[in-house]
Parts: C-alpha cells; sequence; structure tokens
C-alpha cells in the first residue's frame, strides 16, 4: 500500500531534514518547504517535492500543499518545524527580531495548519505535529520573545487539539530541549551565543537531531484512536 503525503516545513536543516530522511525511509511521499531549496534538493530523498516557501508568506504555503496533494493525495500529517531563536534582552534586542520570531514561529505554524486542516477535517483523520520547545514550558535567561512564540505553539496546539478532538485529527506538540543544530547560529548578540554554547557543553552536549524525529515518527505512527498530546524530550545532562 503507497503511504500518505507528508508535509514538512523548516526541511533544509536540523530537525527537519532529519525528519525529512525518517520519514523518506519509511516510505512515505514528502512535501518539503523552506528558503533554501538547494539544500532540501541536495537532502536527495524519493518522492520528495522540494519548495523554496517562506512560511511566512500563507498564500505560499497554501499553495504548495495544493500542488504536493495534486500530486500525492491528501496530506496525512504536517510537521510545523521552521523556526527561529534570536535570543536577545528585551531592553535592547533590535525588535525586527521579536517580529521575525513572532511571523515565523506563530503565524507560520498557523498557515501550516490552515493549509491542511480543512481537508482533514473533512476526511476526519490528520495528523498536525507543531514543534514547540521546553521553551514553550519554562522560562530561560535572553529568551523573553522566543519563548513567548513557543509558549504560544503550546497554547495553541493544545487549544486546536480540543477544537478538532471529536473530527479524528490529531493535534501533537513535540518541546525538545537543547539540539545540535543551526538554530543558535541566526542570534545576533555574540555574548548570548557564548553562553548559550558554554551552558550547552556543561550540560553534556544537545540531543541529535535524529532523537527528535523519533519522537516525531513515535506519535505520528501510533493507531488512529490513540493521540500522543505531547513529548517532552532533552539531552539527560540538561538540568533547566
Ligand atoms: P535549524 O536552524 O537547523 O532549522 C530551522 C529550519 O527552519 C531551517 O530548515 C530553515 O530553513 C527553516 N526556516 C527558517 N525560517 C524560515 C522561513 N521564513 N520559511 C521557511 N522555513 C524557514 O534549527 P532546528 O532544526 O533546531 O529548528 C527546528 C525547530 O525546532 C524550530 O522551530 C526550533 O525552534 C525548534 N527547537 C529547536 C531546538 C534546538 O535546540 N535546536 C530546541 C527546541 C526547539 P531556511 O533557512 O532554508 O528557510
Amino acid at each position: 500500500m503507497t503511504k500518505p503525503l507528508i508535509v514538512i516545513t523548516g526541511a533544509s536543516s536540523g530537525i527537519g531534514a532529519e525528519t525529512a530522511r525518517l520519514f523518506a525511509a519509511e516510505g512515505h511521499p514528502l512535501l518539503l518547504l523552506a528558503r533554501r531549496l538547494e539544500l532540501l534538493e541536495e537532502l536527495g530523498l524519493p518522492d520528495a517535492l522540494c519548495r523554496k516557501v517562506d512560511v511566512t508568506d500563507r498564500d505560499a504555503v497554501a499553495a504548495a500543499v495544493r500542488e504536493a496533494q495534486e500530486r500525492h493525495g491528501p496530506a496525512d500529517a504536517i510537521v510545523n518545524n521552521a523556526g527561529a531563536m534570536l535570543l536577545g534582552r528585551v531592553a535592547d534586542q533590535p525588535v525586527d527580531e521579536w517580529d521575525r520570531m513572532i511571523d515565523l514561529n506563530i503565524k507560520g505554524v498557523l498557515y501550516g495548519i490552515r493549509a491542511v486542516l480543512p481537508g482533514m477535517l473533512a476526511r476526519g483523520a490528520g495528523t498536525v505535529i507543531n514543534i514547540s520547545s521546553v521553551a514553550g514550558r519554562k522560562t530561560f535567561p535572553n529568551h523573553t520573545a522566543y519563548v513567548a512564540t513557543k509558549f504560544a505553539v503550546h497554547a495553541l496546539s493544545e487549544n486546536l487539539r480540543e477544537e478538532v478532538a471529536a473530527s479524528g485529527v490529531r493535534v501533537v506538540t513535540i518541546a525538545p530541549g537543547a539540539v545540535e543544530t543551526e538554530l543558535l547560529s541566526h542570534t545576533s548578540d555574540e555574548r548570548i551565543k557564548s553562553d548559550y554554547r558554554a551552558w550547552k557543553e556543561s550540560a553534556g552536549g544537545a540531543l541529535a537531531p535524529r532523537a527528535v524525529a523519533e519522537a516525531v515518527a513515535y506519535a505520528y505512527r501510533q493507531p488512529p484512536e490513540v493521540t500522543i498530546r505531547e513529548i517532552v524530550l532533552a539531552a539527560t545532562g540538561q538540568e533547566s
């Protein structure tokens, strides 16, 4: 039997790329979205439609999902993974960094959901998997705007789960601690970046992206009547 389509946002690196590799190995056709098309294509995954889409552009997200569904049938899952962590202090962080995180980490997730949810509701099946963070459950130094966006991901996911529970659509929140990816590299404050690296080292290192991809796949593989509402995972040495 052919496996259904899975949509993954932010699949050009880190957790998204690893999740794409895992689902491709299981035989799923994929729609992979990110701005760096060349990195999506370099993954070289079979049956993967790669599209250069900025997920803050809701029409572009919807158009790519329509195209993929025409080719591979309905999307059975979306992994809303694209995100940015721009650390800073509220008193002096460039305000445009707040705007970028709010647009990407919150609105980007909502736009991904909207692109697939009406079809899932009509079919009475489907899984929405949102990548939040431990920073969506508790606070950390220099994380104020970022935690605001990740608390929002937790909140919107839980509220959506309640909204669609009776319809057969599942909503899952994945909350990783520190993961070894490009995520920190976009923070502009060099001091905050080096403090974060030191914190990670003191915890004995971060999770490999594969561990998060496995958590995503575990939640997805459950039978339709089982919803894993949330998975929180972090390196054993991460205290906070
Ligand atoms: P990466 O920086 O490696 O990956 C981020 C991905 O998001 C890239 O594929 C990037 O692709 C994509 N992306 C960024 N902006 C946009 C945009 N505007 N439109 C489309 N895609 C975009 O980091 P991670 O893999 O770590 O991050 C993935 C998710 O995991 C994020 O939501 C992050 O908050 C979360 N997370 C990460 C943790 C960590 O410690 N690494 C811990 C907890 C949660 P491109 O630049 O090509 O567009």
